[in-house]
């Protein structure tokens, strides 16, 4: 069944899937898939979103107060060509400093390249500081998007922070 976000009405996307089961994600403790669904429209306007995930890779939006009713941006084409997207995680190992420079690298682990300044945020559960997990360039998931995504996660209270950095 097709989610949809309690603020804005839009459809929910997966936007990262991760396979617990492959020994390089062995660190997140993760028995099954990690899927990790947004709220596209949302995630832009929003600080930071946390997300809690199990030990079967399920995961859920943190419920947070919206000081104003959202307005949805996204059109019905725009959520076709997202969920059209099937990335995978590429096979070769890369340099950790791989996505410097480029601003359409799509990263797991290693070190992102920065929109704006590095940005780590605080786990919402134990205060420490996340680590980086993932970005995801707006436009390599739909064509003249702007800005990344950046996932970052404690992984010893399964909590993920999300949060979009544009120039
Ligand atoms: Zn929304
Ligand atoms: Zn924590």
């Amino acid at each position: 069944m097709k989610q949809h976000c309690p603020h804005c009405g839009c459809q929910m996307i997966d936007v990262l899937r991760l396979d617990g089961l492959d020994e390089r994600f062995s660190y997140l403790e993760v028995d099954g898939v990690l899927t990790i669904s947004i709220c596209p429209n949302c995630i832009t306007f929003i600080e930071e979103t946390f997300v809690r995930y199990d030990e079967t890779g399920r995961s859920e939006i943190i419920p947070y107060e919206a000081s104003l009713e959202m307005e949805n941006y996204c059109s019905e084409a725009d959520l076709l060509e997202m969920n059209g997207n099937q990335l995978t995680l590429s096979a070769e190992a890369v340099p950790m400093h791989y996505a410097s420079g480029g601003d359409e690298v799509i990263t797991i682990g290693g070190l992102p390249d920065w929109v704006q300044d590095a940005e780590f945020a605080t786990c919402s559960d134990c205060d420490q500081t996340m680590k980086f997990l993932a970005a995801l360039p707006w436009n390599a998931l739909m064509d003249g998007s702007e800005g990344t995504l950046y996932i970052e996660i404690c992984t010893d209270c399964r909590t993920l922070c999300l949060f979009h950095q544009q120039t």
